[in-house]
């Protein structure tokens, strides 16, 4: 008979988890506040209720485990994350919980072996603070440099040995996380379960637009060197080009900084922060060429580009990717392969193992808002082919 979660089980403890932190503005369970740590405990209990064996770590990770039957083989890992963004929503993070938790006690009360372990997770910030984000994950991974950050960490109360302390002592063989999309991508098309191969990686640089500060009253149009005037040419190029790329590129200008910055003078220079998100390096790179190419080419200005920090791309598991391709096809789900732009917990856990990422939609694409939803419907779609995931994994001997 085939396993499957209990709906009523999985909504009525994602309720309950999601709304600790509740206010009419959003949910507020930041990182190591105290709705979160009542979160962390109420969910330590829930574990424990079901028979799991439950821990905190030090940094805060939430860990319950259903034993298989061969202690020696590395476990199946399960999970996402329990803090939230100030004024975030329901879903991100807490429904990935409840799911791998509803999963954890569908196996035990259907009583299938397994030969391995299983393990829930509910990592600690992810959304960031001090020690920025996927912290919990990065912790668990044994990726969390700690030279340098000790103000950091005893902003959280925490120590480099806590730190250090909380490293998996054995690599899971998968980890698997079911998370809210974020994005409109599968609202819009109508399609049930996003099947993520990629976290895509960031390259950010710094330009420098100089031209000629100077008298607002006295200088006339034809004899500007409007800085402003350059970044703003500048901005609109790098927009119209990003649109011509294929997805996941994006190319954004957010951040701004106007020299002298007073009413009465054209500006001099302007500083600004082009971020470029892609899969593929390459692409990042011929993207700034263009840019770079262009800003050559633009009469009365300078521009000079600075590289500003980043992040790598992450490719998750394709043989994952393909099994939850099959479990679709079998079953009628219509879905997408797709990359995330936003970060996850399962981006840290492909550096140590095995890790797939599903999404399911979110309305309007609307996310780290109180306006964050997702139709019981499709949480209970994806909690149970999670559950087939983890239920292959953990019988593989
Ligand atoms: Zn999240």
């Amino acid at each position: 008979m085939k396993t499957e979660i209990c709906a009523q089980r999985m909504l009525s403890r994602f309720r309950e988890l999601s709304s600790i932190g509740q206010t009419d503005r959003g949910v507020c369970r930041e990182a190591f506040s105290p709705a979160w740590k009542e979160a962390a405990q109420r969910l330590c209990r829930m574990m424990e209720e079901e028979g799991l064996a439950a821990h905190i770590d030090p940094v805060g990770n939430v860990y319950g485990r259903l034993s298989g039957a061969c202690k020696d083989l590395p476990l199946v890992l399960l999970g996402s994350h329990l803090d939230t963004v100030t004024d975030g929503g329901l879903y991100d993070g807490a429904f990935g919980v409840a799911a791998a938790l509803e999963v954890a006690c569908a196996i035990k009360h259907s009583g299938q072996r397994m030969e391995r372990d299983i393990e829930i997770v509910a990592f600690n910030a992810e959304e960031g603070g001090p020690l920025g984000g996927t912290f919990g994950s990065r912790a668990a991974a044994g990726n969390q440099a700690t030279e340098g950050k000790e103000e950091a960490l005893s902003a959280c109360g925490l120590s480099a040995g806590a730190v250090r302390a909380a490293k998996l002592s054995r690599a899971p063989k998968c980890y698997l996380e079911l998370h809210i999309e974020q994005g409109s991508q599968l609202f819009e098309a109508g399609e049930r379960l996003g099947i993520v191969e990629g976290i895509v990686g960031i390259v950010r640089f710094e330009l420098s637009v100089l031209g000629q500060a100077n008298h607002a009253g006295t200088t006339p149009m034809q004899a500007r060197r409007d800085a402003l005037l350059g970044a703003a040419r500048l901005i609109a190029f790098i927009h119209e080009k990003a649109a011509q790329k294929e997805a996941p590129f994006v190319a954004t200008v957010g951040k701004l900084s106007v020299f002298p910055n007073a009413v009465n003078v054209i500006p001099g220079r302007v500083d600004m922060i082009l971020e470029m998100r892609d899969m593929e390096p390459v692409s990042i790179e011929a993207f700034l060429h263009e840019v770079q190419q262009e800003a050559q080419a633009m009469q009365g200005f300078i521009v000079e580009f600075r590289p500003y920090g980043g992040k790598e791309g992450v490719r998750l598991s394709s043989a994952i990717a393909d099994r939850a391709e099959k479990l679709c096809r079998a079953g009628g789900i219509s879905f997408r392969r797709m990359y995330s732009g936003a970060g996850h917990d399962a981006m840290e856990m492909a550096k140590i193992a095995e890790a797939g990422l599903l999404f399911i939609p979110s309305r309007d694409g609307i996310s780290h808002s109180r306006e964050e939803f997702s139709s019981e419907e499709d949480m209970l779609l994806g909690a149970q082919l999670l559950l087939e995931l983890a239920l292959q994994s953990a019988q593989e001997p």
